[in-house]
Order: C-alpha cells, then sequence, then structure tokens
C-alpha cells in the first residue's frame, strides 16, 4: 500500500532515494557501533602508534649506539695516535743519536760507541744500520758480518735523492740481512760539505706499531694500521691477524665511517696524519661489534612489540569472535522475542505473563500481570493497559475458590504444566468453556487460556448424536442399552424388580408408505412424546429404530403394577393423531418382561421381551403380552421357518387353496380368490399371515407369487376346460412384488402358457401397496388393465389413499377389509365405514366387496347396504381346487 502511494506521488521523489541512504547510514553506524567492528578498527590504530613508537625508540637507541661508538672510535684514534707518535718519536730520536754518531766518530765506530753508551735500543726488536753512499752496509747492530748493498731499495734511493731531512717509511720486507718482515725506517747523512754520505737506517716488526691493540676494545673486527702517504699499509691489525701491503681505496684524513673500504668489514673509521712521518695512523671500530648492544635492544623491542601485536590481536580476535557471538545471539533473542510478541498476538489463546508476589516468609500471596496479548483483552473486557500491573486476586476475586490461584502456585514451585478445563462466564460471550494451560517459568507463570466453548458444544452434540435418536429426542439403542445394563444392576444390589418393553407400532408402514416419510416423521414424534407422558418420569422409554420403542421401568411392584402403565400407552398411541388434514389411527403391540423373572441379562431381557411383542402382533396387534417361556419357541421357529422358505418352492411344499366370492344379489359364485398354502413338514400348514411378510423380507415373494401367478391361471383354465361356468381368478400380490420389474411380462407370460383369456384374472393389490408409489403403481396398473385384465383394491380402509386419488386408478372393485367386517353387527363406527366405502365405490363405478363375512347378520347389513360382492367362511372356508370345482358345479 505504501509503496504503491509513494509510487503514484511525484511531489515526493526524494522519498525513494533519501529513505534507502539513511537507512544505509544508520545499518553503518549500527554496525560500527557494534564491538565486532569498532574494536578491531582501535586495535588497528593502536598497532600503528605502538609500531610506530618502538620504531621511534628504535631509531633513538640507534642514533644514540653510533654516537656512543664514534665516541670510542675517536677516542682510539687519539691514544694510538699518541702511542704511535711516542713509538716514532723514540725510533727517529735512536735514528738522529746514531746519525750524530756516525758523524762525529765514523761509521764504524759509531754503533760500539752507541752500545757502549746504552743508547741503542734493543737489538731483540730493532736492527740498526749503518750505509755508505754507495748503498753499502757498513755496521748493524746486532752485528753482522754480511755486507749487504742496499743501494737499489727505495728507502736508500729516497735518502739520497731527497735533501731535506725527512725520515722515510719503507713497505714490509724480508731480505738477506733480516730475514724477518719488516720495516725499514731512514735518515740521511750529510758529510760536512752537507752531501750525501749515506742512511742512518732502523728495521722493525710491522706488529710493533700495532701491539697496542686491545681485544677488549676493538675486538675481533676493530683495526688499528699505519698507511704511507702512498696509500699502502705498512701495517694492519685485526682481531690476531697482522698484515700488510694493502692498498685501501681513498683513505684520507678525518673519521669517517667506511663499509667495506678496507676489508669489507662496515667500520666507524678514523685517519690521522703522522706528524714528521710520511704516515698515517688507522684505527677503526667494527660497526656490528659496536652495535651488537643496540642490536639486541632493537631485537628485544622488537620481540616485545611483535608479542605485544599478536597478543592484542588474538586478544581482539577472540574478543570480537565471543562480542560477534553475542551480538548474534542477542539479535536471535531479539528476533525470538518479536516473533514470539508475532505470534502470541495473532494467537487464538490468550496469554497471561504473571509474576509472582510474596510475603515475608516466601509465600505466595498474589501474582501480578506482566504482559498479555490481544486476545486476552477481548477475553477478559479490559484493555491491556489497564491489564498490565493488576494483580490476580484484583482482577479475579474468586480465583482462590476455583482452584486457579492453587493451580498458579504450584507451577511456579514445581514447574511442569498444569491444565484443566473449567465452565466459566466469559465477558463478551456468557456462559461457556475454557481450556487453561499454567507454566512455571522464573519467578512466575504463563496462564494460557483457550475459549473451548464451541469445542465442548461439538461434544455435546456430537455425545447427543451418539446417545439420542435425533427425530424424537429420545435415548438411542445404545444408550437404552447402557442404561439397562445400569438398571439391572441396580435392581440385582437393590433386589427389586425391573420391566423391559418392546413397543412396536401397528400400521406404522402403512403411514409411511402411504403418506409418505415426512407423515412417517411426525407421527413417530408425536406417538413418542405420548408416550413419554404416559410412561413418567421414572421409566425410561427409548427409540430402537424405525417403529420400535423400548421401555425400561425400575422398582416395579410386578405385572399388575407394569400392566397398568402399558395399558395406558396402549391407549395413548391409539388416540387419533393428525397429520395434516387426515386423522390417523395406529396401535401399538406391546411385548414386555421382568428382571429377574424373565432373564438375568440385558440381551435375554431384550430378546424375551421382542418375542412377547411378536406374540401381541400374532395376537392381531393392538395388545400386551407378558413374556412366557413358550414364546421363544415360536421366535425361534420364525427364524427356522425363514430358513425353511429357501428350498420350499422347489420341494413343492406351496399350494393353492380357493376361497369363492359370491354375488349378493343372486347367491352365485362369480369369483374365486386363491390363497396359498405352506404344507411345512414339521409344522404342517403354516398361514401366509406368517409366511408371506417372511418370503417378502427374503425376496424369495417373486417366485413364489410367479408360481402362485401360473398355478392358479392353470387352475382356472382347468375348471373352463371342464365346462363348470367361467369365474374370474383373483390372485393376490404383494408390494414388492408389484414393484417388480417384469410383473406385467410374468402376468401376460402365465396367461399365454395357461391360455386363460385376461377376462378370467382378477389382481388385488392393496391400498398402501398403490400409495408407496403413486405414479408407478398406476401405470403399471394401467397396462395390466390394457391387457384385459381387472384390478381390486384388497384390506380397503385401512390405508390411507387419497379419495380424490382414487378416481384415477384403473380398478374395478374395492374390497372392504375384514376388520370392519368382523363388528359388523354391533360396531356404529364400522357400519359407517362400510357405508362410506360402498357409496364412494358406487360414486366412482366400482362393484365393492366384503371380505370376512361369517354371519348371516354381517351378510344381511351388506346385503341392506346395496353391497355387491361377498367372501367368507358364512359361504366357504378357502378349499382345494376339487371341492371348489364340486361347489361350482353344485351352485351354478
Ligand atoms: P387376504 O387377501 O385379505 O385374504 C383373505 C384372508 O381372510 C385369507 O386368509 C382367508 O382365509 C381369510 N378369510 C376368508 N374368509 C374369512 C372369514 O369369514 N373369517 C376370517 N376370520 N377369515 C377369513 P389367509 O389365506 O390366511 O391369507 C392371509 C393373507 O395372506 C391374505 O389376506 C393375503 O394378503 C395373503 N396371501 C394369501 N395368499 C397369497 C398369495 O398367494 N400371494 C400373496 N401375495 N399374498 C397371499
Ligand atoms: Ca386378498
Ligand atoms: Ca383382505
Amino acid at each position: 500500500m505504501l509503496l504503491q502511494f509513494d509510487m503514484a506521488d511525484p511531489m515526493r521523489p526524494e522519498s525513494h532515494t533519501r529513505a534507502p541512504r539513511s537507512g544505509r547510514l544508520t545499518r553503518w553506524l549500527r554496525l560500527v557501533r557494534e564491538p565486532y567492528i569498532s574494536l578491531p578498527l582501535s586495535a588497528l590504530v593502536l598497532l600503528v602508534l605502538g609500531w610506530m613508537g618502538v620504531l621511534h625508540m628504535i631509531e633513538s637507541e640507534r642514533s644514540a649506539a653510533i654516537a656512543t661508538a664514534r665516541a670510542s672510535a675517536l677516542e682510539l684514534i687519539n691514544t694510538y695516535e699518541a702511542q704511535v707518535a711516542r713509538n716514532l718519536d723514540a725510533i727517529d730520536q735512536t735514528l738522529k743519536v746514531l746519525r750524530y754518531a756516525v758523524e762525529l766518530k765514523g761509521a764504524q765506530s759509531a754503533i760500539p760507541t752507541l752500545d757502549a753508551e746504552g743508547l741503542l735500543p734493543p737489538g731483540m726488536v730493532f736492527d740498526v744500520r749503518v750505509a755508505d753512499r754507495n748503498g753499502i752496509i757498513v755496521a748493524s747492530n746486532p752485528a753482522t758480518g754480511h755486507k749487504a748493498n742496499i743501494s737499489r731499495q727505495d728507502y736508500f734511493t729516497f735518502q739520497r735523492n731527497n735533501p731535506g731531512d725527512d725520515p722515510y717509511v719503507s713497505e714490509v720486507r724480508r731480505d738477506d740481512l733480516n730475514p724477518e718482515p719488516h720495516v725499514h725506517i731512514t735518515r740521511r747523512i750529510n758529510d760536512a760539505q752537507g752531501n750525501f754520505a749515506g742512511v742512518v737506517m732502523l728495521e722493525v716488526a710491522p706488529a710493533y706499531f700495532t701491539s697496542g691493540y686491545e681485544r677488549a676494545r676493538q675486538g675481533e673486527h676493530g683495526l688499528l694500521g699505519l698507511v704511507g702517504v702512498d696509500g699502502v699499509f705498512r701495517v694492519r691489525r685485526t682481531g690476531d691477524e697482522v698484515s700488510w701491503g694493502q692498498r685501501p681505496p681513498q683513505l684520507g684524513e678525518g673519521d669517517a665511517l667506511a663499509p667495506g673500504s678496507v676489508d669489507g668489514v662496515k667500520r666507524f673509521l678514523n685517519v690521522r696524519k703522522m706528524d714528521g712521518f710520511p704516515l698515517y695512523a688507522v684505527s677503526a671500530l667494527s660497526y656490528d661489534e659496536q652495535m651488537a648492544t643496540f642490536e639486541q635492544t632493537r631485537r628485544s623491542y622488537l620481540l616485545a612489540a611483535w608479542g605485544g601485536s599478536a597478543a592484542l590481536v588474538v586478544i581482539v580476535t577472540l574478543v570480537c569472535i565471543w562480542s560477534w557471538q553475542a551480538g548474534r545471539t542477542r539479535r536471535r533473542i531479539r528476533l525470538a522475542q518479536e516473533r514470539y510478541a508475532a505470534a502470541s498476538e495473532a494467537s487464538l489463546d490468550a496469554f497471561f505473563v504473571m509474576r509472582s508476589v510474596k510475603d515475608e516468609q516466601g509465600r505466595i500471596i498474589d501474582f501480578v500481570l506482566d504482559a498479555t496479548n490481544s486476545r486476552a483483552e477481548a477475553m477478559s473486557g479490559i484493555g491491556k493497559d489497564d491489564l498490565i500491573g493488576r494483580t490476580l486476586l484484583s482482577l479475579l476475586p474468586d480465583a482462590r475458590e476455583s482452584g486457579l490461584f492453587a493451580d498458579l502456585v504450584r507451577a511456579e514451585r514445581g514447574g511442569g504444566v498444569h491444565e484443566a478445563e473449567r465452565q466459566v462466564t466469559i465477558p463478551n460471550v456468557g456462559q461457556g468453556w475454557i481450556h487453561r494451560q499454567v507454566v512455571g517459568v522464573e519467578g512466575g507463570v504463563v496462564c494460557i487460556v483457550r475459549d473451548i466453548t464451541e469445542r465442548k458444544r461439538n461434544e455435546e452434540r456430537i455425545l447427543q448424536m451418539a446417545h439420542y435418536d435425533e427425530l424424537t429426542g429420545l435415548p438411542n439403542r445404545t444408550l437404552v442399552s447402557q442404561r439397562l445394563e445400569v438398571a439391572i444392576a441396580q435392581a440385582h444390589h437393590d433386589g427389586t424388580t425391573l420391566a423391559v418393553a418392546f413397543i412396536d407400532l401397528d400400521g406404522f408402514k402403512l403411514v409411511n408408505d402411504g403418506l409418505g416419510h415426512q407423515a412417517g416423521d411426525e407421527l413417530l414424534r408425536v406417538v413418542s412424546a405420548r408416550m413419554r407422558r404416559a410412561v413418567g418420569d421414572d421409566a425410561m422409554l427409548g427409540r430402537f429404530g424405525g417403529d420400535e420403542f423400548v421401555l425400561v421401568l425400575p422398582a416395579v411392584q410386578g405385572v399388575a403394577d407394569v400392566d397398568q402403565v402399558l395399558e395406558a400407552v396402549r391407549q395413548s398411541v391409539m388416540q387419533p393423531a393428525m397429520l395434516g388434514e387426515h386423522p390417523v389411527h395406529v396401535s401399538a403391540s406391546i411385548g414386555a418382561v421382568l428382571y429377574p423373572n424373565d432373564g438375568g441379562d440385558a440381551n435375554t431381557l431384550m430378546m424375551n421381551a421382542d418375542a412377547a411383542m411378536y406374540r401381541a402382533k400374532e395376537r392381531g396387534s393392538n395388545n400386551v403380552q407378558f413374556y412366557a417361556r413358550e414364546m421363544n419357541s415360536s421366535h425361534e421357529e420364525k427364524l427356522k421357518l425363514r430358513e425353511g422358505l429357501r428350498g420350499a418352492l422347489e420341494a413343492g411344499q406351496f399350494s393353492l387353496v380357493y376361497q369363492p366370492k359370491i354375488d349378493l344379489r343372486t347367491g352365485r359364485i362369480f369369483g374365486v380368490e386363491a390363497l396359498a398354502r405352506w404344507n411345512h413338514p414339521e409344522h404342517r400348514h403354516v398361514s401366509p399371515a406368517r409366511f408371506i411378510p417372511l418370503a417378502e423380507e427374503c425376496g424369495m415373494i417373486v417366485q413364489l407369487g410367479e408360481w402362485v401367478m401360473h398355478t392358479a391361471c392353470a387352475q382356472n383354465k382347468t375348471w373352463r376346460d371342464a365346462g363348470l361356468p367361467p369365474v374370474t381368478m383373483s390372485v393376490n400380490v404383494s408390494a414388492r412384488q408389484f414393484e417388480e420389474k417384469h410383473l406385467v411380462d410374468r402376468v401376460a407370460e402365465a396367461l399365454r402358457q395357461s391360455e386363460l383369456p385376461p377376462d378370467g384374472l382378477e389382481i388385488e393389490v392393496t391400498e398402501s401397496l398403490i400409495m408407496r408409489d403413486l405414479q408407478q403403481a398406476v401405470g403399471r396398473m394401467r397396462e395390466l388393465k390394457a391387457m384385459g385384465i381387472s384390478l381390486s383394491v384388497d384390506d380397503f380402509g385401512t390405508g390411507y389413499s387419497s379419495l380424490s386419488a382414487l378416481k384415477s386408478f384403473p380398478i374395478s372393485s374395492l374390497k372392504i377389509d375384514k376388520s370392519f367386517v368382523s363388528d359388523l353387527a354391533t360396531s356404529q363406527d364400522d357400519q359407517a365405514i362400510a357405508m362410506a366405502v360402498i357409496s364412494l365405490g358406487h360414486k366412482l363405478n366400482l362393484r365393492v366387496i366384503a371380505e370376512g363375512v361369517e354371519t348371516e347378520q354381517q351378510c344381511r347389513f351388506l346385503r341392506d347396504n346395496d353391497c355387491d360382492e361377498m367372501q367368507g367362511y358364512l359361504f366357504s372356508r378357502p378349499v382345494g381346487p376339487a371341492d371348489f370345482a364340486a361347489m361350482l358345479a353344485r351352485t351354478a
């Protein structure tokens, strides 16, 4: 939304750029504030500064060391210069004294004279000689017999050619007179006329001039030496090594740090010109040796600096890692907190975070609300700001009574999760259920509350559905069974008697089939409400499904007691019920048992009550039967019969009997009804009232019906062929048979096979059968009628045909049910019904036949009221084919 607004608003173009930039800046600032960024930065600065300091210190140390070395070197040259000067002075003194003696006494006697005076230097160190003007050595000390010629030597020629009075110092030599290396120092002798007269000469080992080399001071690589003005070393000492003859490049006077100028070793070097001699004194200190202490200091400085740096880096790295991790943990915690807040906000549960309040003894006396969420506001009806800081007991004064307080204390003390479901009054919701979960945390508790009202209601609904019949609200089979078990246990414990009754509605199927399921449902509702009123509060009435009900009566006195209640139930059911505009009559067949007489457990009791109820049905319905032991056999018999039915048709156990239909006016037989008989091997003649419903149940009715149709048609054809007066054969077709797809084909096939003309066949269908599916039934009836077959409505008056629909039925007769005929003589109601049916039938152009006519009175009434035909024991019971043929022949 915001983005769209920004993009659509050209007046705020900078909003795109500025926001990210300032965002980036703050992000950077936040980053720099993070120790894992700022710490390394300051550590780096510290390192740079530290190193600068160390390097500076080293530099000043170096300067100090160099200054010290220079001073030492200067002192050294001063000392050396003085020493050499002293030595040269002594040598020069000797030469001068010798020359004086030669000039005074002659060359030959000069040396002995001086020796005698003790003026000669020690012969061990110095050789002293005198050479004449021709270069011949004329005298020596120590004395030697050899008269060597030195006239070509530089130290001789220099003096001969140089009239000045300068001493000469030769390079180092070995010669015949002195095989040891030595230098010659010469001075010129002049004769009285000032002409060259020879030289005085002193030979000394070069090492003489460097004996002052002090190892302690000058080390291994210091240097002492003398260099001639010709640039050639007369002597040079470094450490213990004495040498000569080298020619170092550029050796000026002064002091200089001359690396490699002598032998590649860097030194502090000083050179001094010797006064009165063609010599330079050279002294030097080795740079490395002089700087060794500094070097050590430098190294230790660097070592300390490196060590410090490394330690700093390590510490900073560790701190950074730790801080980064801590930062990450903080971020995670923050994120988790944000998520938690968002989640708890979005949660359907109310959160109450509470801190405990304790008294001096450490007992928890209350809780204070620290945090909560929107759901909590909604649930409590109090705003968040008002909630936070409130105490539990001020919010919920009955928290101690309701057990909440104890739960909270237990959760805080012992930890764990404590859950409970409570019925409470929720603001804005009213009475409801909550689920609360209490979790102990540090210093308090978290209480999570969920509104489970809806769930509870659903549970109740499911429980209701599982245990109660939706239609009538009565307990269902499950609940009845459960309660019956309980009631039995109770009766057993108390030693009382308990009654269980099975109630089955008679004729309910007709209502359901005839008026539709809605009417059936309504009827069940009305009847069950009435029954409930009739049984009272102590009894439990339940519905087992369909039109079956069960009644449990606890603590009854005996049969009479129970009978009274059941009679009341029967009466209540018999009251007509208004379904729309139709008053509907149903009745109840009731079977009852007593505990403990008729059974020790729920199963046996129910089974026996069922058997008793069947007996009531067999006894013509609408009555109460108490269980008697033999009933069970009839119940089992029913199961056995169903079993036996399977093979009965193939086994030829069925036969047909025929009951004549009489014209009431002429008294003649005009028709006959075929009725099925089952000659059961054990039970002999089984009534169709029993086996037809069984055959319907198991589907056998289709084959059985087909067999009846074929047999009846064939029988009629036989009678006709025998020349008997033609009669119409009536065949009963039950509901399941009638709805069968191939019914019409099968009827046609029966006619074809038997060659009976269609007018020789009538089909009886019951009223309720037609009403099950009116349209289909009428369609089917039309097909049959089109084939020339007539149709009759059986059991008329027991169902609930809509009279207007009756008009559209393609039928030719109505049969008044025998239940109306039986009481015809006495019951005014039945008379009225019979008369109504007769007049109705006539209005619709239908013939009316009455069945079950047993007495003359009934017959007379019917005749008087213009009924067309009759059927019944009064004229004949159903009989075998031969008997019927005889009867027909007789009456015709
Ligand atoms: P329904 O069609 O109403 O048949 C009349 C019943 O009344 C027959 O019983 C008959 O024996 C009996 N009855 C006749 N006159 C009197 C009388 O004066 N007094 C008394 N109390 N009863 C009389 P039934 O043969 O036991 O048949 C019972 C029912 O079985 C029949 O009632 C019919 O609905 C059914 N049924 C019988 N045979 C067949 C059959 O072949 N196919 C089909 N689908 N149903 C059949
Ligand atoms: Ca019939
Ligand atoms: Ca009938």
